[in-house]
């Protein structure tokens, strides 16, 4: 069973499309660990819904985390940790999908491949039975992923996802995660379809 972290931002959103044309047996999974962008969580029901994927959300506790603000050092690790235990507890084919870019493997040590690749073979380990780690975006910049949405079809889902790390009504325009997807999708030559 493949795993795919939910964040319901819009890398996610397109690694799940991806995982849905790439691997069998998809599900969704959402983790609250307490962080300020609540509205994300929203986001990534929603997501899975258009993309008629099973849903999850789950309470977890990085006890911290609202100390950290947006950036939570070792976060990936944790949540792939979980998603992996996840996608184990339905099926002993264990697979995850992050959606982590080019972008977050230059910012979090834990979103880089060498990470990912030690990660996968601890948890195949730990689990006693081959775990993957896919990371459909690892080397696709912002605009390469609106692209990518593009030819996966998920620009619907793009509509619904959040990226702003404040949870307001609407994006605020200047967080570093909303400075990411204005310039993505200015380079990519789109008009960003988020709607409120
Ligand atoms: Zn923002």
């Amino acid at each position: 069973m493949t795993t795919v972290l939910l964040s319901g931002g819009m890398d996610s959103a397109v690694a799940l499309y991806w995982a849905r044309l790439h691997r069998e047996s998809v599900r969704a999974l959402a983790l609250d660990y307490g962080q300020r962008h609540q509205r994300e969580l929203v986001a990534a029901r929603m997501i899975a819904e258009r993309a008629d994927v099973p849903f999850e959300l789950h309470r977890m506790v990085i006890p911290w985390a609202p100390m950290r603000g947006a950036v939570i050092p070792g976060r990936n690790a944790h949540l792939l940790t979980i998603a992996a235990t996840h996608s184990y507890a339905h099926e002993t084919t264990c697979e995850v999908v992050v959606g982590a870019c080019l972008a977050d493997a230059q910012a979090f040590p834990d979103c880089r491949s060498g990470f990912l690749e030690s990660q996968a073979r601890s948890l195949s380990l730990g689990l006693g039975t081959d775990v993957a780690i896919f990371a459909p975006l690892i080397e696709l910049t912002k605009a390469q992923t609106v692209k990518l949405a593009r030819e996966l079809g998920a620009w619907d889902a793009l509509s619904l996802s959040w990226s702003c790390y404040l949870g307001g009504e609407r994006p605020c325009g200047d967080c570093s995660a909303c400075r990411f997807r204005i310039e993505g999708f200015r380079e990519a030559g789109e008009v960003d379809p988020w709607r409120p």
